[in-house]
Parts: C-alpha cells; structure tokens; sequence
C-alpha cells in the first residue's frame, strides 16, 4: 500500500516537473507547423524541375512535339514551350538535360487491385500487418513500373491509400472502390459451403471484416454497404452484377443482383456524385447494369454485337483487360476455375474488335491477382495490347482516356487536377523514357532499364540519368 502511494505522489512530482518542458515543446511545435505545412507530404521541400530538351507524347497525339522544355513548379505543369524557359537563378529549380528523350504522362492502371495483387489466396485472408507490408511494397514497385495512378476494383485499399497519400510509403494515386459487393453464392463470396446457411444480420465472414468483400442480398443491404464505402472514402464503387472466375460458386452465365439491387447502389453513389462499375461478361449482365444506371462495366468479355451498340449509344464504358496466358494457366488444370478462365479469356479478342467497331469508350487495365511475378509483368501486359491496336493508341488509352474514365468520379475524386496528359496546368505525373514508346511499345515492359525518371505529384521517386 504504502510503496504505491509512493509510486503515485512520485508520478506526479515529475509530472509537475515536466511540465514546463513539455510546454516550451508544444510552443516549438507551434511555431515549426507553418514550415512544415510547406512541404509535399514525405518530400523534400517544393522545389521547381525543368526538363530540357525533350520530346513529348501528351498522352493524345499519335506523333511526339519537336524538342521542348517543359516547366514543373510545385505539382503542376506550369509551362512548355519550344523556346528556351529562363529561370530566376535565386528560383530553386532542377534543370534536367532530356538529350532528346522522351516525356510522356504517367500510366495509369484503370483495374488494378492493390493489396491483392501479390499475396496468394491463402495469405490474402490471414495476417492483416503482414499484407499490408506487402501491399506497401508492391505500391513502390508498382510507381516504379511507371504507373503512377490506378484505379482499385476491390480489396480494403483505403489505409493504403492515405499512408501513399502522406508519403508513408511510396506508391501511385489509388482511386479506391473499397470492397467489391457481391450477393450470396456471387462472384467475391469467397465462403465455403461448410461456411451455410448464414443468419440474417449474423457475425461477418472473413472476407468482409477485411474488407475485401461484403454479401448483399437486397436493396437495403446494397444501399449500406454502398454508404459505408463511400463513408470510407471509395471514388466509386463496385458491384458484381455476374459470375467470376476466381470465386468458387458462381458459375460466369448467372446474372447475380436484380435490378432493384444495382439501382439501389446507384442512386446511394449518385447522391454521392460518383458512379457504379459492375463487373460483368454477358450480355445478360452488361444490359440489366446498364438499365440500372451502372456507367461503367468491367471485363465484358462475353459481349455480343447487340450489347456492344447498346454499350456505344448509352456511352457506357468498358474497362478491359488483356489477361495474360500465364494468369489462365496459373489455375490448376481440370478445375472449375481453369475453365471458367479459359471461356472468358478466349473471348478479349472479339469484344476488342467490337469495342473497336462500335467505338466504345474503352478503358485499359490489368486485373493482377495473387501473384507478384505477374504483377511484374503490367507494363508487358501494356504492351501486348498491340495485338489490338497500334502502340500510339495503346498508350493514349492507358493515360489520357484512363484519366477520362477516372474523372467519372466527380465529387468524390480524390485527386482533382487532369491525369493523363502533358499540357500546361495539368498534374505532374512524368516519365522520362529513353527510346520512343510510340516506336518501341516494349520500352514500357521493361521499366527498370527505360524509365529514366518518374515523377507523381511534382517529385522525382526515381532517377537514374547521372548513373
Ligand atoms: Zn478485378
């Protein structure tokens, strides 16, 4: 008894004793917070770059400008101009000789998942830290692949997001949808059938307290998943309106949501100034999301000719991918999901042929899961679009018209500014390459060797032009 008494009265004697230092410490950091407010977050403090001499892809045009200089201040293109720009020698500027290089918008993934990209399956629902760790250093390589954007189709995202945001960690914008919402036995009800029957408004599966994914199977139910994601912070939101091919138990010809339910999270991201993307391959999906107000599908790869103009008149977007043969067989051989894989991948070729004749807004993205050796491979994946189109297109839909895809976001864009191209007032995501993409689309598959420069926000993460 009386030793605690000691220990209390002694507490509060130093207590008392630091007081003032503790006081003199809050009055420092007083004074220091407008310094600090100055600086990009996790950055050297704002400095200007200019890049001489070089020749710009704006992320439109199929033909690069004639030599020009191209003026960063802050996070912004301030100025370009095929003159010499002088600078103010008190200015703190960084010139950068570009010896003819070539300057082009950072990439953008418009379907990407990052904190699943890299982990199996079977780590994706165990230690919350150690994914994230892993998440956290995919984001730096993923920037370092010269993808400086990407839009996340699902997976708990929105911490990632922030620590990238206050330079915790290095990694591209992320426009995250939060968890991909689903109906029960749906495309991301990872539950096993040991795992049934459910209660209604009983515990939450694995999947969901992660984040990952929710199972909604009415309207109500869509209406608050949607709102908490949107409570979260997601740009827009994500629904699957059909069968997939990872999950277990749904086959890819159900049409999963009524139109009740897809309307349902509609009009709740509408009142929020943001969209509903659905993943969807069939026509029977496409048409019931379009119906009910989803501007966007995902995949598609299903698509008939009827649905492809329906998609051209309605100006709904397709956000494509190009799935590698290595994600196909990267499902064991004789199981549901390998030939799930296969239907859908043997059908990229015609719903690229019809995006093409109908001339649908088209977006690219890749659509990695669970393995980092592929996750490698996104700038390839990039460039093996040329099957479909010519390099100058391929990379005008991975920057100018991604960023028009990303712009659908409205009020909940996290990231306002225009994405996607070089001109004067736009954000400054920049690659310097060494070589001519628009030539040499395999430039961007190989990122470690090319990309001399990347630069996101008006700061250089990587630059390898004194080595
Ligand atoms: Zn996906």
């Amino acid at each position: 008894m009386n030793w605690r008494l000691g220990r209390r009265v002694s507490f509060h004697f130093r207590a008392w004793n630091l007081w003032p230092s503790l006081l003199l410490a809050a009055l420092l950091i007083g004074a220091c917070q407008s310094s600090l407010a100055q600086e990009a977050p996790g950055s050297a403090p704002a400095t200007s770059t200019l890049f001489q001499g070089v020749r710009i892809f704006d992320g439109k045009s199929a033909v690069l400008s004639a030599p020009s200089n191209v003026l960063i201040s802050g996070n912004i293109i301030e100025r370009i101009s095929a003159s010499p720009i002088t600078i103010d020698a008190k200015a703190h500027v960084q010139p950068i000789p570009g010896n003819g290089r070539v300057l082009m918008p950072g990439l953008i993934d418009n379907h990407w998942h990052a904190t699943l990209a890299r982990v199996t399956p079977v780590q994706a629902f165990g230690d919350v830290t150690y994914n994230s760790l892993q998440a956290g250093a995919e984001a730096t390589d993923t920037l370092m692949r010269g993808f400086t954007t990407v839009r996340d189709m699902g997976g708990p995202t929105f911490g990632l997001k922030t620590a990238i945001d206050e330079g915790i960690v290095k990694g591209p914008r992320i426009y995250p949808s939060g968890a991909v919402i689903t109906v029960t036995s749906g495309h991301g009800d990872f539950r096993q059938l040991t795992d049934l029957p459910r209660t209604i408004g009983g515990m939450l599966t694995r999947m969901e307290q992660l984040g990952g994914s929710m199972v909604a199977d009415s309207p109500d139910e869509v209406r608050l998943r949607t709102r908490e994601q949107l409570m979260q912070g997601a740009s827009q939101i994500k629904l699957t309106a059909g069968g997939g091919v990872s999950s277990p138990f749904s086959p890819i010809d159900v049409t999963t949501f009524t139109e009740d339910e897809l309307r349902a999270a509609v009009e709740a991201a509408e009142n929020w100034g943001t969209y509903v993307a659905t993943h969807a391959f069939t026509p029977a999906a496409i048409r019931r999301s379009i119906a009910a107000g989803v501007k966007c599908i995902e995949h598609g790869m299903l698509m008939d000719e009827a649905t492809a103009q329906l998609m051209a008149e309605k100006g709904i977007w397709l956000s494509m991918q190009p799935i590698p043969e290595a994600l196909v067989q990267g499902f064991p051989v004789g199981t549901v999901q390998r030939a799930k894989a296969e239907e859908v991948s043997l059908g990229i070729p015609k719903t690229y042929e019809l995006a093409k004749k109908y001339k649908i807004k088209t977006a690219w993205g890749t659509d990695v899961l669970f393995s980092r050796a592929l996750a490698q491979q996104q700038g390839a994946i990039l460039a093996s679009m040329t099957r479909w189109y010519t390099p100058a297109e391929t990379l005008v839909m991975a920057t100018s018209t991604n960023a028009e895809l990303l712009a659908l976001s409205g009020k909940r864009n996290p990231y306002p500014g225009k994405l996607g191209v070089i001109e004067e007032g736009a954000l400054a995501d920049l690659l310097l390459v060494d070589g001519n993409p628009l030539d040499k689309i395999d430039l961007v598959a190989d990122p470690a060797n090319n990309f001399k420069i990347i630069m996101k926000d008006g700061v250089i993460y990587k630059n390898t032009l004194t080595k």
